[in-house]
């Protein structure tokens, strides 16, 4: 019995951590996504502990398996019976991933169960479930099960010609033309452009009209155990008070919902054990701390913007795949760290103008920002130091609280915030005697900070007269970079500050932590890690022992999270190391990218960048 209770825990692992790679997991920035994923192997390792747990305690029952062969089978007649639709669907293959969308909407996304170009079988599943259970995300995305007559794949797609034929001539048989940019007529090209234009309209009437704008008030739940679709929490009325979650929920930590009695019973002995206390203190935090609260018309305590992808609010504004605006949504999964500041710097040596003036306002234009931040080091109206909130950034470079620049902002600005709690109250004063007047920053798993490059000259107006220096270290790093490519510079001639910026492929070692592996050589005044989830990374452990090797230097290690368990998680391995606990407590940071990422199966605050610790 035991022996066969094991066996089922193995094959519901296999199938959920499956079921994971090849559907569940939602399209999004790679922090977000390295964060979802730690939390669901918790979640796995909670349940392969309870089912452990019910084989000792010789339960007669046979255990229920949930059945997700769903994902393994696509229901050939529900498909034929599919409405069909005319709108032209796009198919998107990059390294890891298949995305299906309908012009501009994402309806089905997957990852590689291998982590490598997608296989044949996945992107056809994909797509049949693009057409049978499109997802919904954004959350007030309303799309219906359909069949299209034209899909096309995109031109960026890592898989053969070959692969492209064989699923072509398998969605044939469901009445769907599939098509490449080689194989596209002059009349099909014609329709798509039909669709893309009222397309465009659609979106621009969308933006009339707020109450079909991209923010969702109740977002969709899921059961905690099972993760089977639960009704979203019911709405505030206008007297403010919400009538009962009619949900089963953890009337304790309110943090975690049920589909049923039993499923609440499974996850009961563990929850209690080691979560529930931790999760209600943070989802206390949540008021306390006013995590939800932004001064945005389109993200604030009323309506929070959600969604890992953000292609419709983008395309709303008009600036989906525009300059840094690229970096917002899944379109260039394919691009490796670092590729998307080197393409749009690429563009500038094209650039021509009058002087160096017109020169730099045409470099600007490329990032697609609002007007109003040029230059970006311009004067600020408020002094660096009565800076403490999205608000005061906002008046004191004149941006309409309208703009959504904080969605790329909430990078460049948290370091500030880091660098001006955390660090200048330390070494601020040494500066002015150092001969190169130079601060050092050591970003270790550098991620979409590596895509912004430009967008750091924000920097040289919250900091004047510093010479910051940034090294960027992570093994994702691309590698097809050139050496001006991987590097940035950038000098204020209003602050007299500068920017220099170093992109390194690398797990971060000591070469790095003594500064060797720099130009600066020397070590770093800050190592700081944005989006750290450092125990979900197999890279942790000797990383983690170089850190606290950093520390005991006097170098400060900051690290970012998006959800603040991580930081107990983390916490809970630092202690099996035997390594002493942390110098930072965990506190918001004011300058967290304004997106909840929420997730079904646990209702707590999630920013990207949203807590600060140090270790
Ligand atoms: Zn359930
Ligand atoms: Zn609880
Ligand atoms: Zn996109």
């Amino acid at each position: 019995m035991e022996a066969l209770q094991e066996a089922a825990a193995r094959v519901f692992a296999a199938k959920l951590a499956r079921a994971q790679t090849l559907y569940r997991d939602p399209l999004g920035f790679a922090d977000a996504n390295r964060e979802r994923v730690a939390l669901f192997v918790t979640f796995l390792l909670a349940t392969v502990t309870w089912l452990r747990w019910r084989a000792q305690a010789g339960a007669a029952k046979a255990v229920a398996v949930p059945d997700l062969s769903v994902f393994d089978d696509v229901d050939d007649a529900q498909i034929q019976r599919l409405k069909p639709t005319e709108l032209v669907w796009a198919i998107g293959v990059s390294a890891k991933a298949v995305s299906v969308s309908e012009e501009g909407l994402l309806r089905g996304f997957a990852f590689s169960a291998a982590k490598s170009t997608p296989t044949e079988d996945e992107i056809f599943r994909c797509f049949c479930k693009a057409m049978a259970e499109p997802m919904n995300e954004p959350l007030d995305q309303k799309l219906v099960p359909a069949r299209p007559t034209l899909a096309y794949f995109l031109s960026t797609r890592t898989c053969s010609d070959a692969v492209v034929a064989r699923i072509a001539a398998r969605l044939a048989s469901y009445g769907v033309q599939v098509v490449t940019e080689q194989t596209l007529t002059p009349a099909m090209r014609a329709t798509m452009q039909k669709h893309v234009a009222a397309m465009s309209s659609a979106a621009q009437a969308a933006l009339q009209d707020s109450s079909g704008s991209a923010m969702a008030k109740s977002p969709p739940r899921a059961c905690f155990t099972c993760l089977k679709s639960l009704p979203p929490a019911p709405e505030p009325r206008a007297s403010g008070d919400a009538e009962a979650d009619p949900v089963l929920h953890c009337t304790k930590c309110n943090a975690i919902y049920f589909c049923s009695g039993a499923c609440h019973a499974k996850a009961a002995p563990n929850h209690a054990q080691q979560q529930c206390a931790a999760f209600g203190l943070q989802m206390g935090h949540r008021e306390k701390w006013k995590i939800d609260q932004f001064p945005f018309t389109w993200s604030n305590e009323k309506q929070l913007l959600h969604a890992y992808n953000q292609v419709n609010f983008l395309t709303q504004r008009g600036i989906h795949n525009m300059g840094l605006w690229r970096r917002l949504c899944g379109c260039f999964q394919n691009r490796k760290w670092g590729e998307l500041s080197a393409e749009l710097r690429g563009t500038w040596g094209e650039l021509s103008g009058a002087d160096e003036a017109a020169k730099a306002q045409a470099r600007f234009e490329t990032l697609h920002l609002n007007a109003a931040l040029f230059p970006l080091d311009k004067a600020l109206a408020k002094a660096p130091d009565a800076i403490h909130t999205w608000q005061d950034y906002y008046e004191a470079v004149g941006l309409p609280l309208d703009d959504p620049a904080a969605l790329l902002l909430e990078v460049p600005l948290t370091l500030w915030w880091i660098l001006r709690q955390h660090i200048l109250p330390l070494v601020g004063s040494q500066l002015a005697a150092r001969p190169n007047k130079r601060l050092v920053v050591h970003l270790a798993g550098a991620e979409k900070e590596a895509d912004l490059l430009p967008l750091f000259d924000v920097l040289l107006a919250l900091l004047p007269g510093i010479q910051l220096c940034i090294h960027m270290v992570n093994p994702e790093m691309s590698a097809n970079l050139t050496p001006a490519q991987a590097m940035y510079t950038s000098k204020s001639s209003v602050h007299g500050g500068s920017l220099t910026i170093t992109l390194h492929r690398g797990v971060y070692g000591p070469e790095h932590a003594s500064g060797e592996a720099f130009m600066t050589k020397g070590p770093a005044d800050v190592v700081v890690i944005m989006n750290a989830a450092l125990y979900a990374s197999p890279a942790w452990p000797p990383t983690l022992g170089v850190l606290y090797q950093q520390r005991s230097r006097g170098t400060r290690v900051v690290c970012t999270e998006p959800m603040e368990m991580n930081v107990a998680i983390t916490l809970e391995g630092i202690r099996k190391l035997g390594v002493s606990g942390i110098s930072l407590e965990t506190r918001l940071n004011p300058f967290r990218q304004p997106v909840y990422q929420w997730k079904n199966n646990v209702g707590m605050p999630s920013y990207s960048n949203g807590f600060i610790w140090g270790l």
